[in-house]
């Protein structure tokens, strides 16, 4: 089966499980994890391609008849990966999107809201998940983890088992919202994004719906997203460096300060030897 040119796919809605296989981890191997690792080697060695694609699971969208249906048939019939998935982000996005705006509104006085109905129309809240025509996968993919709240994202790593840690390389807990508004990291790119989105709308402040859910939120992100890489492999993998190397840093002071103090308790048992010499006198 394993030959020159021949694809495999494995469908799977275990983001845990996938993840842990294509994810530097910082915990512990296991056995399962490393037979399928042992898998794609051999099958890669013959020359065969495998490729993991992560199928949203819907146990989470209550009485969600179509995606099971979906979900189902997508099994069955393995298809594109691109197709497969954005049609199964496109559904929990827009139930996400819902209940965010519905959220958004419930915080509102009722004087407030029309105001506030007149706002988001003026923002174009699109009734399905379009990205702009000649969005790169990159950046979609991005744009889709941080809408999620799903991938690469270090508070969603920590919460499946894939990493010890919740935390951005800056040590506050990395979210969407962290990211897109509050990193310090990212402070340059996110002066940008504001300014961008403050050309063309009227706003008091950038927030996570207007980010993720209008047509200027998401074409300014996209940008950001472009700029900063965030959610990419590339840039989870490089930060996974820094953090070891800093790690290694920090190791390397305190061994240094540990021979510092024994230096100076070695010192201290000299000058009580020759106080003990002096008392002999
Ligand atoms: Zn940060």
């Amino acid at each position: 089966m394993a030959e020159q040119g021949v694809k495999f796919k494995v469908c799977s809605d275990n983001q845990a499980g996938l993840l842990r296989l294509r994810t530097l981890s910082d915990n512990p191997g296991q056995d399962n994890q490393i037979r399928a690792i042992k898998a794609t080697k051999a099958i890669r060695a013959k020359g065969a391609e495998v490729e993991l694609i992560w199928v949203p699971g819907h146990c989470d969208i209550p009485g969600n008849e179509l995606a099971d249906k979906l979900a189902k048939e997508a099994t069955a019939q393995l298809p594109e990966a691109d197709a497969t998935s954005f049609a199964f982000l496109g559904i929990r996005i827009n139930q996400l999107k819902r209940q965010e705006i519905r959220k958004t509104l419930s915080g509102l006085k009722p004087s407030e809201i029309q105001e506030s109905y007149r706002n988001i129309y003026t923002w174009k809240i699109s009734s399905k998940i379009s990205l702009p025509i000649g969005t790169r996968r990159e950046q979609a993919s991005s744009f889709f983890q941080l809408k999620l709240g799903h991938g690469f994202l270090k508070s969603h790593l920590h919460r499946i088992g894939v990493t010890q840690s919740n935390r951005c390389l800056c040590g506050k807990k990395e979210t969407p919202k962290h990211l897109l508004l509050e990193c310090p990291r990212y402070r340059t790119q996110r002066a940008v994004l504001e300014e961008k989105i403050r050309n063309q709308i009227r706003v008091k402040e950038l927030n996570l719906p207007l980010l993720l859910h209008t047509k200027v939120g998401i074409e300014s992100t996209l940008a950001f997203l472009k700029e900063t890489k965030i959610c990419t492999r590339t840039w989870h993998v490089q930060r996974e460096e820094e953090r070891e190397e800093e790690h290694e840093e920090e190791q390397v002071g305190e061994r240094e300060e540990e021979r510092g103090e024994e230096q100076e308790e070695g010192q201290e048992e000299e000058r009580e030897e020759e106080e003990g010499e002096s008392d002999r006198d």
